[in-house]
């Protein structure tokens, strides 16, 4: 180990920051954020240092260094462009045994400056000892992603509760217990995130309540169209928290690796020259394993309340007494959308946009007229087998015959493809296309040609194949 990591209390505690520029600003700006008693040494002061003077934040030595102003300093950081004024505070510093960070020099440094992720009081830092910078600033982003900005108010939250669990838990196992419930209760850290302090006392009653009978909740999770970099980072958290994790055929492989490796795997979707497993049995398997305590992420493909059911098998927790909530997703139109280079409105072509399942007969059937009208841009989902259908209805309800469709078919995934012709030749067209594919009918599809970015298989239809 090069560098031993530590954090250091600096409160009222006296520092020494040398130099006075841009570099100077951004050290002197953690300094002051950890409530460092802050004498800044430098000939020359950027506006902000002055104004932090004037405030009464720091302390301004204007002229050159010397050694005398380490007298009596916990650390110092020496920040000008000067190399050999760095040399020399870092040679003073030593002699004093002042601890001290040379800015961009480590190897002339006592300490050196981790990349953080502050989540008060939560504190990540993270440091390649000053040999691979950039390498510890990728690290720093993902980390900085998957950790939750609500995660402060948490540990707040925690801390506030020590004494009393103390108190309330004899057996250190059931305190350890509650502990791992409360801080990875969704709900109870929206709650924080909301400021609603009532709710969440509520939620926390309810843990000291049933310490022991862990109930269980469900997440219904929109898993996004394919390309596993579509998911939402609170998708990716409840994935990552899952016990259990229900998802069916529409869910990518790309999704499904980024599930928790212990995670137990249910699939209900429909296997090769098998059957669904029906609805009333998915909702039965969902409450089943939330009565028994499981974390349940139910994963769904695109956004799971725009043609997902994913309302019907909510209604049948609430019924059941268990909790839930609901992340969203990208749903396929957006994805297929803006994978294949067709924006669903746009000023000159289209002013609405319309989400249509091409299953809708059972349901009493779709009103033909409206679909049919002008300067909107229609897409439906499960349309393949319904597109002699769709090209009937809204041909005899007078579509131009000539108005741009595309077929979306894998939508974002690599094996994309779009398939584009006009709307007489779309039943012709869904012959080619393979499930699922969405399809989108509207002359905002001729603004492909032009904005298409996504190295997807284009497929020119070969109608006289076809004939
Ligand atoms: N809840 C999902 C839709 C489920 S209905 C969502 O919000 O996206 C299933 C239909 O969605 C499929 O028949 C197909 O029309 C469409 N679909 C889902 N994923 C798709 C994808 N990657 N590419 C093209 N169409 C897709």
């Amino acid at each position: 180990m090069d560098y031993l990591p530590i954090f250091c209390q600096l409160q009222h505690k006296a520092c020494l920051l040398v130099g006075g520029g841009e570099v100077a600003e951004r050290k002197a700006r953690l300094l002051l954020d950890a409530g460092a008693a802050l004498t800044v040494n430098a000939s020359q002061f950027n506006p902000q240092f002055r104004q932090w003077a004037t405030e009464g934040r720091l302390t301004l030595v204007v002229g050159e260094f010397n050694a005398d102003l380490l007298v009596g300093k916990w650390l110092a950081i020496a920040a000008t462009d000067r190399v050999e004024v760095n040399a020399l505070v870092y040679q003073c510093a030593n002699q004093q045994r002042v601890f001290c960070n040379v800015v961009d020099d480590p190897k002339r440094a006592s300490f050196i400056m981790p990349s953080i992720i502050d989540r008060s009081p939560i504190m990540v830092a993270v440091s390649s000892g000053g040999k691979a910078p950039v390498l510890a600033r990728l690290l720093r982003e993902k980390l900085e992603a998957m950790l939750p900005q609500h995660l402060g108010r948490l540990a707040h939250w925690g801390g506030a509760l020590r004494q009393r669990v103390k108190q309330h838990f004899a057996d250190p196992a059931d305190r350890r217990r509650f502990w791992e419930r409360l801080f990875s209760h969704h709900r109870l850290a929206q709650s924080l995130a909301n400021n609603d302090a009532a709710l969440a006392a509520q939620q926390t009653e309810e843990l000291f309540d049933t310490p022991q009978r862990a109930r269980g909740e469900v997440v219904l999770v929109g898993a996004g169209p394919g390309d596993a970099g579509l998911l939402t980072l609170k998708g990716l958290q409840q994935m990552q928290q899952a016990d259990v994790v229900v998802y069916d055929r529409l869910v990518s492989d790309e999704v499904m690796a980024l599930v928790r490796r212990d995670a137990e795997r249910i699939f209900v979707g429909k296997r090769a020259g098998q059957h669904c497993v029906p609805q009333e049995q998915i909702n039965r398997i969902l409450l089943e394993q939330a009565q028994r305590g499981k974390r349940v992420v139910r994963l769904k493909g695109g956004d799971p309340f725009i043609f997902g059911r994913g309302g019907e098998e909510l209604e049948t927790l609430a019924d059941g007494g268990i909790p839930f909530s609901v992340v969203p997703g990208i749903t396929a139109a957006s994805g297929c959308s803006a994978y294949s280079g067709i924006p669903l409105t746009h000023r000159d072509h289209a002013q609405s946009v319309r989400l249509v399942t091409g299953h809708a007969k059972a349901d009493g059937g779709l009103d033909w007229a409206t679909l049919a009208a002008d300067r909107q841009t229609l897409v439906f989902y499960m349309g393949l087998t319904q597109a002699a259908e769709i090209q009937c209805q809204l041909q005899a309800h007078g579509m131009a015959a000539t108005t741009p469709v595309a077929l979306v078919e894998n939508g974002t995934s690599c094996r994309q493809r779009v398939i584009e012709g006009e709307l007489a030749q779309l039943a012709l067209l869904a012959q080619q296309a393979a499930s699922p594919s969405l399809i989108i009918v509207g002359s905002v599809v001729s603004l492909r040609s032009k904005l298409n970015w996504f190295a997807s298989h284009s497929a020119a239809p070969d109608l006289a194949k076809m004939a």
